[in-house]
């Protein structure tokens, strides 16, 4: 059409028609309760006690069967469903949060991740508040992951939105962190309470290589910045040994516990 043309192959209108549909499907995923969350732990270095869990949200696609976040996220992003989303899952990690300290489990607190649009979104304040009243959990116990992409992109706004979250008392991670771009001078001024070290500096650690220098780096700048550093993606024995002693403040990691539903992680606890 418009004296334009464009080739097109059978491979490309499947998988733009595979993402039409799932993304069809997303719209009608929270009315129909498709989402759960899942929880991992995070341990104080080497191996305990919990000092929080983080959700990590959950599709269960009638005919797909469990979808990553990797897969929709991005697509709820795009469409703006990311908002609606976002919030049943800050509700829900509160609701649960409050439902475990009712039953006497001990949990410091939970963890929600953000996504850019969310972060960004002129709504989220009022939501968080809402849902910590809702729910009567302290702001204390909820922290919000932002990635470091997201923290640094825009600085000065950054900096507004996260200065008014922790005027209420969440607390601010910041994940992914090496991965980014992130200004020092910016950094310094961010009210976060945790650095989270990206898990492709965990994967090929050693001790004595690069990726050590560079977590040792990080952990020195959390340290001058006051900032609990916690790393990601721990998968052995060994990593979270020389992690505890680069002096990791908390770790994570499917060697510590994998992601798992409520009660799988309640009956774990217990
Ligand atoms: P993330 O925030 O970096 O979350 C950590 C991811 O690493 C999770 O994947 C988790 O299951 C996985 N993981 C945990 N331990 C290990 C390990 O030892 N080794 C390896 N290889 N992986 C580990 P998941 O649940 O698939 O989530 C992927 C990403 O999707 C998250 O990355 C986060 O960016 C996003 N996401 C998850 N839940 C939400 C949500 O509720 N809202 C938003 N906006 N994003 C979410
Ligand atoms: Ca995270
Ligand atoms: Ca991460």
């Amino acid at each position: 059409g418009r004296n334009a043309y464009c080739l097109f192959e059978p491979s490309m209108n499947r998988g733009a028609h595979e993402e039409l549909a799932l993304t069809q499907d997303l719209r009608r995923a929270l009315a129909n309760q498709e989402f759960s969350l899942h929880y991992q732990p995070k341990l104080r270095a080497p191996a305990g006690p919990l000092m929080g869990v983080e959700a990590l949200l959950r599709w269960h696609h009638p005919e797909q069967g469990m979808v990553m976040p990797d897969r929709f996220i991005p697509l709820a992003e795009k469409t703006g469903l990311i908002l609606e989303i976002g919030r049943w899952v800050i509700n829900e990690a509160c609701r649960q949060l409050a439902q475990w300290r009712a039953q006497g489990m001990e949990v410091p607190s939970v963890s929600v991740n953000l996504s850019a649009t969310q972060f960004r979104s002129p709504g989220l304040f009022g939501k968080i508040r809402d849902a910590l009243e809702a729910n009567g959990v302290p702001a204390s116990s909820l922290v919000l992951e932002i990635t470091e992409s997201t923290a640094m992109h825009d600085p000065d706004a950054s900096l507004a939105i996260l200065q008014r979250l922790s005027e209420l008392g969440v607390g601010i991670s910041i994940d992914d962190f090496g991965t980014g771009y992130s200004s020092l001078l910016y950094l310094k001024r961010l009210p976060a309470s945790e650095l989270k070290i990206d898990r492709g500096f965990v994967r090929d650690l050693v001790a004595g290589g690069e990726d050590a220098a560079i977590v040792s780096a990080i952990i020195a700048l959390g340290r001058t910045l006051n900032l609990a550093v916690i790393a990601e993606g721990v998968e052995t024995a060994a990593q979270q040994d020389l992690l505890t002693e680069l002096g990791c403040t908390s770790l994570q990691g499917f060697h510590l516990g994998r992601p798992c539903p409520a009660t799988e992680f309640a009956a774990r606890l217990a």
